[in-house]
């Protein structure tokens, strides 16, 4: 039940209508107990956000495209990890205090936990701000980076900030990598037929991980099955990241529940309208 206590938390973006966080976080305040409600905002203005985090005040607040980098100058402080990383999707507002925090790597590393990366070859498909946060996790675990974009430039930025090698497309033929991550939004819905690699690429007893979390199953998450590699969808990703937002808040664990069920179900929905 909603009341004069109840505290605001909010996912800003630009556009937003697509996003599942308001649906999964509310979710966890029911099962957690917690009196809180979770809207979403859109407004292409980063500044008047901000604002409003500030003035009503919202206590959360999960930052997605295209604000996860302009939002960290007007921030009172950044966690060492995202600036780092160079990108924030967290605001934790603590009496008028704004802190910044990336818990996509966090995501990532949950996704990736069962996964031997030390010295490995990796394949990072993208080198926008998802890219970053994944470089940083293979960086910390020893892994061999390389980096392909379509704007060549920034893969070598990438290679420059986290090491490693960025490729032309030429490069990478006849190459197989230990694991490959998509880390662009090719295979996104709905254009459901692209695929960033060709599947010869794709290693038997290799590791695909696509941060595509629609379709649940994407065409290189199949052809990487099909090929005897591990298939990992972005899915999980979205709930861990969005349960270490709800952490970081609370200040405490927060318990298991079918939060995966739950987005599968809405994306299935989604695709059926
Ligand atoms: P972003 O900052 O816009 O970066 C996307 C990058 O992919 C850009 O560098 C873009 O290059 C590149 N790219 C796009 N199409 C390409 C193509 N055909 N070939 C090569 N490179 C291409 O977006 P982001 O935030 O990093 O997100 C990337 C993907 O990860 C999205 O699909 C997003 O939905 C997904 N994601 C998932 C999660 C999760 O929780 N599962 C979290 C964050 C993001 P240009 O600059 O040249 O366009």
């Amino acid at each position: 039940m909603l009341s004069s206590a109840t505290k605001l938390t909010a996912v800003i973006g630009n556009p937003i209508g697509h996003s599942l966080s308001p649906l999964l976080h509310n979710d966890i305040y029911v099962r957690e107990d917690v009196d809180a409600v979770m809207l979403a905002f859109q407004n292409p203005s980063i500044a008047e956000l901000v604002s409003a985090i500030r003035a009503l005040p919202i206590h959360l607040t999960a930052i997605t495209l295209p604000h996860k980098e302009s939002i960290i100058p007007l921030l009172d402080e950044v966690d060492e990890k995202a600036l780092s990383i160079g990108s924030v999707n967290t605001i934790i507002n603590t009496d008028g205090k704004l802190k910044g925090f990336n818990t996509d790597v966090v995501g990532i590393a949950v996704a990736l936990k069962d996964a031997p990366l030390k010295g490995k070859s990796v394949l990072i498909f993208g080198a926008g701000g998802a890219a970053r946060a994944v470089a940083y996790h293979m960086k910390e675990c020893g892994a061999k980076i390389h980096s392909y974009d379509r704007t060549f430039k920034k893969a070598q930025i990438l290679c420059e900030k986290f090491g490693g090698m960025a490729l032309e497309l030429d490069a990478m033929n006849g190459t197989q990598f230990d694991v490959i991550v998509n880390a662009s939004p090719v295979g996104l819905h709905p254009n459901t037929d692209a695929t960033p690699v060709p599947k010869e690429m794709i290693k038997k007893g290799g590791i695909v991980f696509d941060l595509v979390y629609n379709p649940l199953e994407t065409r290189l998450m199949r052809e990487a099955t099909e090929r005897g590699a591990q298939a990992i969808s972005g899915l999980t990703m979205l709930v861990e990241q969005a349960l270490e937002q709800e952490r970081l808040w609370l200040g405490r664990e927060i318990g298991n529940a079918p939060y995966y069920v739950l987005l599968e179900r809405e994306l299935n929905k989604q695709r059926n309208k």
